[in-house]
C-alpha cells in the first residue's frame, strides 16, 4: 500500500484545505473547551486530522443562530435559494476530484466510488434548486359553495440533522438540499469517524453564498450529550437522522418531549430475491452492484440472497467468483474495488457473523476470513447452504458478505424476504411481468430495485417502512418534510 510523493502531497492538500472548527452564525471557530476529535484512514490506521470537539453549550449556540436566521431566511426569495443551491452544486461538481479523495481518505471506499457519491451528493442540491421554486398550495371552494379553503405551505423551521459516516457527504445533500429549498434553517452534525466532508459541504454553501446562521456544522466525540440538549430544544421543529435503528428508536423517544416532526432513515435488511425465470447474467451484475457498492456498508446492500433451487448453486458460483477476483486495497489505489470496513468494531461484526453462520452449517465458496496487515480489510465472501437460524440473516451485515440460500415457491421466497422487522429495500428478478407486480406488491419495503441492483436517485422518494424508518428523502416527497400545511377558512368573498 504504498503511495507516491506526487499521491501524498495530493492528499495532504486536499485535508489542508477542510476547515477543522465548527462552523455556527457564518463564523468557524473552535469548541468552548478547545478540544479535537481525531479522524483516521481507515485502510492505515493513521490519523490524517482533527476536527473540533463540539460542548453542549457550542451545539446549543448553533441551534441559536439556526434559530436566529430563520427569521430572515423563511422570507427568503425562492428564486435566491434556488441559485445558491445551483451555485453549490456546480462547484462540487467542479471539485468532484478532491471531494472524491477526501471522502476516500476519510471513509475508505474506492475513488471511483467517492466520485460516484459526489455526484450523487451534488445531484440532491440540482433537484432542490429546481424544487424551490414550485412549491405551491392549492385554492379549492367549500364543498356547499359557501367559502374558501387556502392551503399553503411554510418552512417548517429550524431543524436538526445528524448523518452517518457510510456515506458521508449525500445523506448531508439528501437533508440540506431540501431544507434549504423549504426555507428552513439547520444544525448538522455528521458522524465523527467522516467529519471532512460535511466540513467541505458547508464551506462550499457558504461560499455561494448561503446567509450566516442558515446551516452550522458541529463536530462532536460525544454525539449523545452534545445532541439531546437541541432535540429537547423548544426551538428546533425537526429532526431528520440517517443512521442505525437502534439510535433512532432512541432520538424518537427524545423527540417526544417536543412533539418534533421527525424523518427516521434507519438500518435495512434487504433482500435480494431471484426467480428461475430471470436473466441470470444480469442477476449477477446486479447482486455485484446491490452487495459491494460501498464495500457493503449501505443500508441499501443486498444482505440476504434468495434463490430459486434450480438456479441457486449456478448463481452462487457465479457470484462467488466474481467477488472472489476483486481487488482488495487502499481506496486511493489504481483499480482496488475493494476498500477497508469504517473501523475494528466493524470489522469484528463482520468476522463473527461469517464464524456464526459458518459453525451453524454455511459453505464457504469465497473469502470468509480478514486480510492480514494493516487496516480493516475482510475479503469479500459468498456463502452458501446458509442455515435459516443463521445471524446474519436477521442482523445487518454492512460488509461484504453474501448468504444463499435456496427457495422452493414464490410463496416461500416472499415471506422469507418479509420475515424481518427491515422494510427498506428489496431486489427482485424475474423476467415474468405478471410475477414482477405481484411480488412487488407483497413486499414489506419502501423501495425495490426490480431487475436492478440499484435504486438510489434523487428524483425518487427514498425511504422505508416497519423499522427502517419514517419519512422519505429526495423526489417531489423530500421537500414535503420541511414544509408545514397551514389551511386558512374564508367566506365566499
Ligand atoms: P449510528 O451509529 O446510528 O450513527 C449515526 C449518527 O448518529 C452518527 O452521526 C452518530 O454520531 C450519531 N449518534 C450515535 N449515537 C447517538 C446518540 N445517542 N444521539 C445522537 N446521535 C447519535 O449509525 P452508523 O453506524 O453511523 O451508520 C450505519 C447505520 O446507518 C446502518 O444501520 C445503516 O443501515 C444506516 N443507514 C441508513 C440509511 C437510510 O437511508 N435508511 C442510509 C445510510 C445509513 P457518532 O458516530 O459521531 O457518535
Amino acid at each position: 500500500m504504498s503511495t507516491t510523493s506526487a499521491g501524498a502531497a495530493a492528499e495532504r492538500a486536499v485535508l489542508d484545505a477542510v476547515p477543522k472548527q465548527l462552523f455556527i452564525g457564518g463564523v468557524w471557530r473552535d469548541g468552548a473547551e478547545g478540544a479535537t476529535v481525531d479522524v483516521e484512514d481507515p485502510a492505515t490506521g493513521d490519523t490524517i486530522a482533527a476536527v473540533a470537539d463540539a460542548t453542549p453549550d457550542d451545539a446549543l449556540d448553533a441551534l441559536a443562530a439556526a434559530h436566529e436566521a430563520f427569521g430572515e431566511w423563511r422570507d427568503s426569495a425562492p428564486r435566491d435559494r434556488a441559485d445558491i443551491l445551483r451555485r453549490a452544486y456546480e462547484a462540487i461538481t467542479e471539485r468532484s476530484d478532491d471531494l472524491a479523495l477526501l471522502m476516500t481518505l476519510e471513509m475508505g471506499k474506492p475513488l471511483a466510488e467517492s466520485k460516484a457519491e459526489i455526484a450523487y451528493a451534488a445531484s440532491f442540491l440540482r433537484w432542490y434548486a429546481e424544487e424551490a421554486v414550485r412549491i405551491d398550495g392549492r385554492f379549492t371552494t367549500h364543498e356547499a359553495g359557501s367559502g374558501r379553503l387556502l392551503t399553503m405551505k411554510q418552512p417548517v423551521g429550524p431543524c436538526v440533522f445528524i448523518t452517518p459516516w457510510n456515506f458521508p457527504l449525500a445523506m448531508g445533500t439528501r437533508k440540506v438540499g431540501p431544507a434549504i429549498a423549504a426555507g428552513c434553517t439547520m444544525v448538522v452534525k455528521p458522524a465523527k469517524l467522516t467529519p471532512l466532508s460535511m466540513l467541505m459541504l458547508a464551506k462550499i454553501l457558504e461560499e455561494a453564498g448561503l446567509p450566516a446562521g442558515v446551516c452550522n456544522v458541529i463536530t462532536a466525540s460525544s454525539s449523545g450529550s452534545v445532541m439531546e440538549p437541541l432535540i429537547k430544544d423548544p426551538r428546533t421543529r425537526k429532526l431528520s437522522f440517517t443512521g442505525s435503528t437502534e439510535v433512532g428508536r432512541s432520538l424518537i423517544a427524545q423527540a417526544a418531549d417536543q412533539v418534533l416532526r421527525v424523518s427516521m432513515e434507519l438500518g435495512g435488511n434487504a433482500p435480494f430475491v431471484l426467480f428461475e425465470d430471470a436473466d441470470l447474467d444480469a442477476a449477477v451484475d446486479g447482486a455485484m452492484v446491490a452487495k459491494m457498492r460501498n464495500i457493503g456498508e449501505a443500508c441499501t446492500a443486498a444482505n440476504r440472497f434468495h434463490v430459486a433451487a434450480p438456479v441457486a448453486a449456478d448463481f452462487a458460483d457465479r457470484l462467488a467468483e466474481r467477488m472472489g477476483a476483486m481487488k482488495i486495497g487502499r481506496g486511493t489505489e489504481e483499480g482496488v474495488e475493494v476498500g477497508p470496513l469504517i473501523d475494528a468494531e466493524q470489522l469484528d461484526k463482520v468476522a463473527e457473523l461469517v464464524e456464526d453462520a459458518v459453525a451453524k452449517g454455511a459453505r464457504v465458496l469465497c473469502g470468509g476470513e480478514r486480510v492480514d496487515g494493516p487496516g480493516n480489510f475482510y475479503k469479500p465472501t459468498v456463502l452458501t447452504d446458509v442455515p435459516a437460524d443463521a445471524r446474519l440473516l436477521t442482523e445487518e451485515i454492512f460488509g461484504p458478505v453474501a448468504p444463499v440460500r435456496a427457495f422452493a415457491s414464490e410463496d416461500e421466497a416472499i415471506a422469507a424476504a418479509n420475515d424481518t422487522e427491515f422494510g427498506l429495500v428489496a431486489y427482485v428478478y424475474t423476467g415474468g411481468l405478471a410475477r414482477a407486480l405481484r411480488v412487488c406488491e407483497r413486499l414489506e419495503v419502501g423501495m425495490i430495485g426490480l431487475n436492478q441492483g440499484m435504486v438510489s436517485n434523487a428524483g425518487a422518494p427514498f425511504g422505508g417502512v416497519k423499522q427502517s424508518g419514517i419519512g422519505r428523502e429526495g423526489g417531489p416527497e423530500g421537500i414535503e418534510e420541511y414544509l408545514e400545511i397551514k389551511y386558512v377558512a374564508m367566506p365566499t368573498p
